[in-house]
């Protein structure tokens, strides 16, 4: 679909106001590629818009895949693949697997935006990332609109972090993402708050909820605890990434400040610092700036307080890195995708 000076603020969760020239919202993969033959603007991908921060009031064009076809492609006794068109809802996709019983995205519930995107920064939460179910993706090349595919080694996935936001970042439209899922499993309840929670609900539930469906009422109940509805206070979730550091550097911030939440990298000599815990020790937890802030509850989000611009997100999100580099000599980077 066609269409022309869109605003696209209800098209994202924090709230900025931008306008596109030219927004095409492609059905399947043959829609996205003739279109992009027509198409003479630059133009920026959108999914669900609960990642990205327009900087410029006025944009050419954005362009948005709306496939939303979710289908069994192989089975055997144990695992079954899924393949899962880039429009579909996330969410619609957990809990449709937790509705089926299959193992594997339960932890990753109400996690905003849409299947294509999740590659992107691999998305993660509660000690499980998309790439652990990530088999293969399809995706348009965006130069020469060939449709190519790559299995989950070549995507380069490391924490919140992909080939797509590195070699290939905005040479791609991802079109369809297979999911390899597990019939049986475990749980993963590596986080204390999920643990305890999970355990609240297993105590007390109703007949007939399986341990999956439990697991995602307790993430759920856990998220909506802590982090604001962005329909009530726009924000795009952890502003900034929390930073990988090295041993040496965690370990002189421990020496000074014990508590510091410090947890294992993905090698020995490095280490993942909290960027909330980081933000708050410099006061900011809770900090307002004219119409935008630290929310409250969680310093990891930069909210909208109402009618913000991206001006004064950046000047916020400024003031922070200055204020965490010159206490703790760590810079924080943004999460956030900016065009
Ligand atoms: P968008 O914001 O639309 O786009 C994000 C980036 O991906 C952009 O660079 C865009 O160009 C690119 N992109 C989008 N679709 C495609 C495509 N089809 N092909 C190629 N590139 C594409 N993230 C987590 O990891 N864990 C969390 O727990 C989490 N919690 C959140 C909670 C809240 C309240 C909010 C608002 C956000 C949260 N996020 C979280 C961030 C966000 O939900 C994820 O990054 C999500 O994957 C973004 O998806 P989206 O469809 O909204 O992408
Ligand atoms: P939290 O549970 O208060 O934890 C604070 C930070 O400490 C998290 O960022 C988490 O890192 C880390 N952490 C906590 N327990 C850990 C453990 N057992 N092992 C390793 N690391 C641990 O965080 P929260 O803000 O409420 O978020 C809960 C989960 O949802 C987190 O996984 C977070 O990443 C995810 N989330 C992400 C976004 C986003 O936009 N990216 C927004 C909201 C929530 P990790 O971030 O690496 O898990």
């Amino acid at each position: 679909m066609l269409s022309y000076q869109v605003s696209l603020m209800p098209f994202t969760t924090f709230g900025v106001n931008a306008v596109t020239q030219i927004f095409y919202q492609a059905s399947d993969v043959q829609d996205m590629i003739d279109f992009l033959k027509s198409n003479q603007e630059p133009y920026v991908v959108l999914g669900g818009g609960s990642n990205i921060l327009f900087v410029r009031e006025k944009v050419s064009c954005v362009v948005q895949m709306c496939n939303k076809e979710i289908r069994i492609i192989q089975e055997d006794e144990n695992t079954l693949w899924i393949e899962v068109g880039a429009g579909v809802v996330w969410d619609d996709l957990v809990l449709h697997t937790v509705q089926h019983g299959w193992y594997g995205l339960e932890n990753l519930s109400a996690i905003p935006g849409h299947v294509g995107a999740s590659p992107v920064q691999n998305i993660g939460a509660y000690g499980v990332e998309a790439a652990s179910c990530i088999h293969s993706i399809q995706f348009i090349d965006r130069e020469t609109l060939q449709v190519l595919e790559i299995g989950k080694l070549e995507c380069e996935f490391s924490y919140r972090d992909s080939i797509f936001k590195n070699r290939l970042k905005d040479k791609t439209i991802i079109t369809k993402v297979v999911f390899e899922l597990h019939k049986t499993g475990e749980l993963n309840l590596s986080y204390g708050m999920v643990k305890e929670e999970f355990t609240k609900l297993k105590d007390n539930h109703e007949a007939g909820k399986t341990d999956l469906m439990l697991l995602r009422e307790a993430v759920i109940r856990i998220r909506e605890s802590k982090l604001p509805d962005p329909k009530v206070l726009g924000n795009v979730g952890s502003y900034f990434k929390n930073p990988i550091i090295s041993q040496k550097q965690a370990g002189a911030i421990q020496k000074l400040f014990p508590q510091a939440p410090v947890f294992s990298g993905t090698t020995d000599e490095l280490k993942k610092i909290s960027a909330a815990w980081l933000i708050e020790q410099v006061g900011m937890k809770g900090y307002r700036m004219a119409r935008v802030g630290v929310h409250n509850k969680q310093a990891l989000v930069l909210v909208n307080h109402g009618g913000a611009t991206a001006g004064e997100i950046l000047a916020l999100e400024n003031l922070i890195i200055l204020n965490v580099e010159s206490k703790f000599g760590v810079h924080l980077s943004a999460e956030v995708n900016k065009y």
